[in-house]
C-alpha cells in the first residue's frame, strides 16, 4: 500500500527538488530564482535563523508576510535536543510542526556542537558530544546528522564537515577537507529523500587557493543540487576572505546556488553577492543587530537611534523592496530591540536592493553608492580590501 502511494507521488512529482533559473547577470553577480519544493527563493537571499523551530516573538503564520522570507534556517542541534527528531517525524517534519510553509535550510549539527556544546572527541567516525542543556553525551557521525535531517524533512540539508577556523594552519586545514570530502560521501549514501530534499556539500579547505581548489574539484563531481563556502567569517585576514570566496565561485558550477555560511555583515553580504554568491545567513545575527544599519541613498541610517522614532518616511524613497514599500523608519526603531525581524527586514532591504539593480541593469551604480555612503563617516574610507574585491567585479571605486 505504501509503495503504491510513493509511486503516485513520484508520477505526479516529476521537477526535481532544486531548480536554479539566472534571470540576469552583473559581471559575477547573478540575481536568480531557485524553485524548492516550498516554493522559490529569490537570490541573493538573506536566510534568518529560526533557531529551536520558530523565531523569537513570531508566529509563523505571520512570519512568511511580515518579514517576506523565501527561506528560513534551522538548526539540526537545538531541533534534535529539542523538541527531538522523533517527534518532528511523528508531526510530519519541522514543516508542519512549525505550521511554516515555505522553504527550510537546516545545517548539518557539526558547526552548533563545536561553538555550543562540549566537544568530546572528534575522529574519522564523526563527533561526540555533551548536550548544553542537561550534559548527556551524544555521536554526530555523517549518517546520524542525515537520519535527523530526513525526519525534519528540511528542502536543503547540509552535510556534515570537519570545521577548523579559518585563522588554523598546518596539515590540520587539508586534514579537515579531506575528511570533509569523505563524510560527504556518507552523507550522499546515507540520504533517504533524495527525490524531496536536497543535500548541499560544504567546501573547507581555509585560506589555502589549493586546498579550496581541491575541495571544489572533488565535490563538484559528486554533482550536488548546490554547494556551500564554509569555514569563512572567523577572524580571517579581510583579503584571505573575499579572496577564497572568489577561488570558490570561479570554480563552483555556474548552473547551481553557492552559499557563503556565516557572515552577516551588510558589506560582506554585498561584496559575496557581487563575487557571484547567492545565500547567506548569519550566526552572529543577534549581536549584529546591534550595529545594525541600513543603506540609503543619503547614506547609513543607524535604525537604533531614537531620531527616527516619529519618521514615517521608508529607509529609501526610491527602493523597491520590500521592506520600504512596508515599513517605516519609526517601525524599525521601534521594533529593532524586541527582536530579529527588524535585522531581517534591514538585511532584506540591502539584498534586495542589490537584486532589484541587478534586475533594473543599474548594478554598478547601486554598489558604488553603497560602499561610497557605508563608509562616508569612517575617517579611513572604504578599506582596501572592498576595493580589490570589486575590482575583480570591474567596479572602480
Ligand atoms: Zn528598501
Amino acid at each position: 500500500m505504501e509503495s503504491g502511494n510513493q509511486q503516485i507521488e513520484s508520477q505526479n512529482n516529476q521537477q526535481p527538488p532544486l531548480m536554479f533559473k539566472v534571470l540576469k547577470r552583473f559581471n559575477r553577480c547573478r540575481a536568480a530564482v531557485v524553485t524548492l519544493p516550498h516554493g522559490d527563493v529569490r537570490t541573493p537571499v538573506y536566510m534568518p535563523v529560526g533557531t529551536k523551530g520558530a523565531m523569537k516573538g513570531l508566529l509563523s503564520e505571520n512570519m512568511a508576510e511580515l518579514i517576506d522570507c523565501d527561506i528560513m534556517l534551522s538548526n539540526t542541534y537545538h531541533l534534535f535536543l529539542k523538541p527531538g527528531e522523533d517527534i518532528m517525524e511523528q508531526m510530519g517534519g519541522l514543516h508542519k510542526f512549525m505550521g511554516w510553509n515555505r522553504n527550510i535550510l537546516t545545517d548539518s549539527g557539526g558547526f552548533q556542537i563545536v561553538s555550543l556544546g562540549e566537544l568530546n572527541s572528534l575522529d574519522e567516525n564523526g563527533v561526540s558530544f555533551k548536550s548544553h542543556i542537561d550534559g548527556k553525551e551524544f555521536l554526530l557521525t555523517p549518517e546520524r546528522s542525515m537520519e535527523i535531517q530526513n525526519k525534519i524533512g528540511s528542502d536543503i540539508m547540509m552535510a556534515l564537515d570537519d570545521v577548523v577556523t579559518p585563522t588554523t594552519s598546518g596539515p590540520r586545514v587539508m586534514e579537515a577537507m579531506e575528511r570533509s570530502v569523505r563524510w560527504l560521501d556518507r552523507c550522499i549514501q546515507a540520504h533517504k529523500n533524495p527525490d524531496r530534499q536536497n543535500l548541499f556539500g560544504i567546501i573547507q579547505g581555509g585560506v589555502d587557493d589549493e586546498l579550496r581548489k581541491i575541495c571544489c574539484e572533488m565535490m563538484t563531481k559528486r554533482n550536488l543540487p548546490g554547494y556551500a563556502i564554509g569555514g569563512l567569517a572567523g577572524g580571517e585576514d579581510k583579503e584571505d576572505f573575499w579572496r577564497t570566496v572568489k577561488v570558490c565561485t570561479d570554480l563552483l558550477p555556474d548552473d547551481k546556488p553557492r552559499y557563503v555560511m556565516g557572515i552577516g555583515y551588510a558589506e560582506d553580504l554585498m561584496v559575496c553577492s557581487l563575487l557571484g554568491a547567492d545565500m547567506f545567513d548569519c550566526v552572529f545575527a543577534t549581536r549584529t543587530a546591534r550595529f545594525g544599519s541600513a543603506f540609503s541613498k543619503y547614506g547609513m541610517i543607524k535604525l537604533r537611534k531614537n531620531e527616527y522614532a516619529d519618521d514615517f518616511g521608508p529607509i529609501s524613497e526610491e527602493c523597491q523592496c520590500y521592506t520600504c514599500q512596508n515599513y517605516t523608519r519609526s517601525y524599525l526603531q521601534k521594533t529593532f530591540r524586541a527582536d530579529q525581524s527588524c535585522l531581517h527586514l534591514i538585511s532584506l532591504h540591502n539584498v534586495q536592493g542589490l537584486r532589484n539593480s541587478v534586475l533594473n541593469d543599474t548594478a554598478e551604480q547601486y554598489a558604488r553608492d553603497f560602499f561610497i555612503n557605508y563608509y562616508r563617516d569612517d575617517k579611513n574610507g572604504i578599506p582596501v580590501w572592498i576595493k580589490n574585491a570589486l575590482k575583480e567585479c570591474k567596479i572602480e571605486l
